[in-house]
């Protein structure tokens, strides 16, 4: 007898399934489309070289020990972390409206801030966009929201953004509901809504009383400016919105495996701070008691010299400017093959991930016979491409659409 024969098998995550395929996969020009975490020119990972200095700095100052860290995290980091996001002359900052939590990379902030929401607010129904991130759902529902529910997102007839389902979608929603936002860059499908889309939707957010929950993980990567892509939750601060906001360093610091992300939480009135921040603490407790403080220093050492920051956003033109230009020579090799279709697209999107309006059996295919390998659901991660494989992307394409 075993407790744990009635137990079956889940289902795999296609991401992770996907490049342990990749893996074992002899075949030479194979090529991982799957992964979202950058690559140079060369397919190799990149450690910053910021990250890097900042690494040595830190290793040589003999005051940092490895005793916990409190439970909101470094204060430095998280006080940075949301001045970053909103901008140092933002309202909500000077007002001491805005704090921030120290989280388990972008991942931990959603899940600490939906747990808050469901345990305090008593917030049940939650919304994301059709498509998200895969992992939205699930976060929420294991914080204790109950109803998951989808808002139009991607048009497939205009490979764009469907903003009248969207606003309709949103329109319908019930009082109080939480709107999953991606701040820029939208994951999987690189389109975001222009400025004066997201004044319709901060409209209707505000007409239907919803709560909109922004989720940032990509800022600095869609447009290489970290100002530019705060743009969307900065227009709805100054709007005078209460906002949570997740933020990931994970992909703009290269930070993946050190889990630093950071919640950002505004407020409209500064009154309020000391008893979300409490609660929050006993959020934070009952899940993980506090969290790791590699990534938060290396994030908090930069961040607080001019010097390092400057060359962090360096590091950040290179990875977008590289990205831009493998959108540019896809393109270009697409349309040279004359690949059925209008591959304008690939340059209008933006960020890491591409939706290729390649369809499920079109996807398979580029994996099975081409070794290129994409999720099923067309999307295809910008970064994997490089100047050496990006004519034989390009050919795998057009013959599986000929
Ligand atoms: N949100 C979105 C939209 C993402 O794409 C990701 C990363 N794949 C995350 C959040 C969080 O990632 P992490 O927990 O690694 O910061």
């Amino acid at each position: 007898m075993s407790w744990f024969s009635s137990v079956e098998l889940g289902p795999p995550i296609e991401v992770f399934q996907l490049t342990k395929q990749f893996q074992e996969d002899d075949f030479p020009q194979k090529v991982n489309l799957g992964v979202g975490a950058y690559r140079t020119d060369e397919g190799k990972p990149w450690v910053l070289p910021v990250v890097r200095a900042a690494e040595k700095t830190l290793a040589n100052d003999d005051t940092l020990n490895k005793e916990y860290l409190p439970v909101l995290g470094l204060d430095l980091f998280s006080s940075l972390s949301t001045k970053m996001l909103l901008g140092n002359d933002s309202a909500a900052v000077t007002e001491n409206r805005a704090f921030g939590v120290q989280t388990l990379s972008g991942t931990g902030a959603l899940r600490v801030g939906a747990e808050f929401l469901a345990t305090y607010l008593g917030r049940t129904v939650f919304y994301y966009s059709k498509p998200t991130w895969e992992n939205h759902r699930l976060i929420f529902l294991n914080a204790g929201f109950k109803e998951a529910k989808e808002y139009r997102y991607w048009h497939e007839e205009k490979h764009g953004l469907d903003i009248e389902g969207l606003l309709e979608d949103l329109n319908n929603a019930p009082e109080g509901a939480v709107i999953i936002l991606h701040a820029c860059a939208h994951n999987p499908t690189g389109c975001d809504p222009t400025q004066e889309q997201w004044g319709q939707i901060a409209k209707v957010i505000r007409e239907k009383k919803l709560f909109p929950f922004f989720d940032s993980a990509y800022q600095g990567f869609a447009s290489g400016d970290l100002d530019k892509d705060a743009w969307a939750v900065r227009s709805f601060v100054n709007q005078g919105f209460e906002l949570f906001c997740a933020q990931s360093y994970a992909k703009n610091f290269g930070l993946y495996n050190e889990r630093t992300g950071n919640l950002s939480i505004v407020l409209n009135n500064a009154a309020h701070i000391p008893a979300v921040k409490s609660q929050i603490t006993w959020t934070v407790r009952g899940m993980y008691s506090n969290p790791p403080s590699h990534g938060a220093r290396i994030v908090a050492h930069v961040l607080n010299s001019k010097d390092l920051f400057e060359q962090w956003r360096g590091n950040i033109q290179t990875m977008s400017s590289r990205i831009i230009e493998m959108r540019k020579r896809l393109r270009e090799e697409l349309e040279t093959l004359r690949t059925p279709g209008n591959w304008n697209h690939i340059t209008e999107q933006i960020g890491m991930f591409s939706y290729t309006g390649l369809n499920q059996s079109q996807s398979q295919h580029m994996v099975k016979k081409h070794h290129v390998y994409m999720l099923k659901s067309g999307r295809i991660s910008m970064c994997g491409i490089t100047p050496n494989n990006v004519k034989y992307v390009a050919a795998s394409i057009y013959e599986t659409l000929t």
